[in-house]
């Protein structure tokens, strides 16, 4: 059966496409049929050397890391302009290869496009600053660009997490590499052409598609990586960490979830309930963030619940580009088997399910990933549907009384990501707000970040961050200078 899209995609390295080292392939299939879609280049070692070869050399030879950055912030623009108007094709690129709603893909484009404005922006303000200190000296520091910096990204946020990882490094000079997931790398190699376009030039972006273990590892630990930013699951992040141990580089990593959200008697339960089914089936729960527990106050559990399970029921599940269509498919078979396996798991412990539980019958559905929108109660503060990422439409539901006993449910879990109170009680909303162990707090809103806020998790669900401000200077080191301003004129 050939491929939907007929031309292949290559690689993306030293500003041109370019075939894999040995000629290897892969047919990517179309998440909501099984069907093939299109055939990408799978790069090896060789093609992971090439790469930093190429990106080393542009790196010093380039323009780009050195001068006052306006030429970066110029070209960053650029690139947000041609993303923008070409913005339906890679959102649509997105869907066939991701399988999220279109709504969904669009919007993430136009998240990339913001971020690409937002570290423009900000290429042309890495400064240093001068430090008064004794004598006749004057002391300065200066912001110097890493050099290669690697990016690997997951599948569920494709084009997304790559630019967010990548758009800071590049505004600070750096020469970037990206390994995109393999189930997921159309649009980060359509988008390093248009950088190209843009005048990104070449070299200083590059795309190399290929196993997490065989590329990844080897960009990792080549010698002229300068810093890693991965996106992805604790597990692989933790032997990123390892990995990147020996050489001392820097990392930032951007790990999983169990993330609660906690509801009280007095919330807008209307707005609650819709914020919550929001939080968890959206882009079909593949969401680090995703509001994956329900933390509610006894007394209003039954209502809430209600509510929760007729927004599941109003979902249309269908391939992202059929239009009215709110939940697409899982993004593999593999995935979809492993979240059903979760809710096999939790019924069979005596868990109670409320809605959902298992794939949908309507016409079509059976050839896609698809899995209902599901909700599991009463279940044991043990049981692996509570401690673990399911990484799907799976909501699992706790009980609390009392403000002390939902924190304390709300922080019982290894990872710390994102975290949600509803409440009109403006002073039990911040309180709460400042006692939930996570990143990224929400009060009466759904799940929410912008290009200018930080992002990233406590505990287990991280290290450092990505986004606002301060994101360009992750990608810099610091030097100070001491000059000397004349021993003979030396003051005490
Ligand atoms: P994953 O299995 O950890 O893979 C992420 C990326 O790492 C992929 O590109 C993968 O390549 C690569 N990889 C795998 N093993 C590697 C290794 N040994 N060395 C170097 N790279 C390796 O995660 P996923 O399944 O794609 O995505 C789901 C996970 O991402 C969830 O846990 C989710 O919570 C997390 N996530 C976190 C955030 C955040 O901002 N905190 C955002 C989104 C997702 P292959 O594709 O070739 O396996
Ligand atoms: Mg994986």
């Amino acid at each position: 059966m050939s491929a939907a899209i007929e031309a292949p995609f290559g690689l993306f390295i030293g500003g041109q496409e370019t075939a894999a080292h040995d000629g290897q392939q892969a047919t990517l299939l179309n998440p909501a049929t099984n069907r093939p879609l299109a055939v990408t280049s799978v790069g090896g070692r060789e093609d992971v050397r090439h790469a930093l070869e190429v990106a080393d050399r542009a790196f010093r030879d380039s323009p780009w890391a050195g001068g006052d950055g306006s030429q970066r912030t110029k070209v960053l623009f650029r690139l947000g302009r041609l993303l923008e108007e070409q913005a339906a094709t890679f959102a649509e690129l997105e869907t066939l290869n991701m399988g999220k709603p279109l709504r969904e893909s669009k919007g993430d484009i136009d998240f990339v496009v913001r971020t690409l404005e937002y570290m423009a922006g900000l290429a042309d303000k890495i400064e240093g600053e001068t430090i008064p200190v004794p004598g006749a000296r004057f002391d300065y520091t200066v912001r110097e660009p890493l050099g290669v910096t690697v990016h690997i990204a997951p599948w569920n946020y494709p084009l997304l997490l790559a630019v967010r990882s990548m758009a800071p490094a590049l505004a600070a000079g750096n020469a970037v590499i990206l390994k995109p997931a393999s189930l997921t790398p159309l649009t980060a190699l359509r988008f390093a052409k248009l950088a190209h376009e843009a005048g990104v030039p070449p070299g200083i972006l590059n795309v190399v598609v290929g196993s997490g273990r065989e590329v990844g590892e080897t960009l990792v630990t080549d010698a002229r990586c300068a810093s890693v930013s991965f996106t992805g699951s604790s597990d692989v992040g933790r032997r990123i960490a390892e990995l990147a141990a020996p050489r001392m580089i820097p990392t930032v990593l951007e790990l999983g979830g169990k993330s609660p959200v906690v509801v009280f008697p007095d919330a807008d339960l209307d707005r609650a309930a819709r914020a919550v089914a929001n939080g968890i089936f959206q882009n079909s729960g593949q969401m680090c963030w995703a509001g994956s527990r329900l933390v509610v106050e006894a007394g209003i559990e039954a209502q809430l619940l209600e509510k929760v399970k007729a927004a599941a029921q109003g979902l249309k599940l269908g391939p992202g580009t059929e239009a009215g269509v709110t939940m697409g498919p899982l993004v593999s078979r593999e995935q979809m088997d492993r979240v059903l396996g979760f809710v096999a798991e939790a019924r069979d412990g005596g868990a109670r399910i409320v809605v959902g539980g298992g794939r949908p019958a309507g016409p079509g559905l059976q050839e896609g990933n698809f899995v209902e929108p599901t909700v599991v109660a009463d279940v044991d503060a043990d049981a692996r549907i509570v401690r673990e990422e399911v990484f799907g439409p799976v909501l699992a539901v706790h009980r609390f009384e009392g403000v002390d006993q939902a924190v304390q449910v709300a922080n019982r879990t290894t990872y710390g990501l994102f975290a949600s109170v509803w409440t009109r009680d403006i002073s039990t909303g911040h309180s709460v707000a400042r006692q939930l162990e996570a990143g990224i707090v929400t009060v009466n809103e759904p799940p929410m970040t912008f290009p200018q806020t930080p992002f990233g998790g406590y505990k287990q669900s991280g290290l450092g961050f990505e986004q606002g401000r301060d994101a360009p200077l992750v990608y810099t080191r610091r030097k100070n200078v001491i000059v000397s301003l004349g021993a003979a004129k030396a003051k005490k």
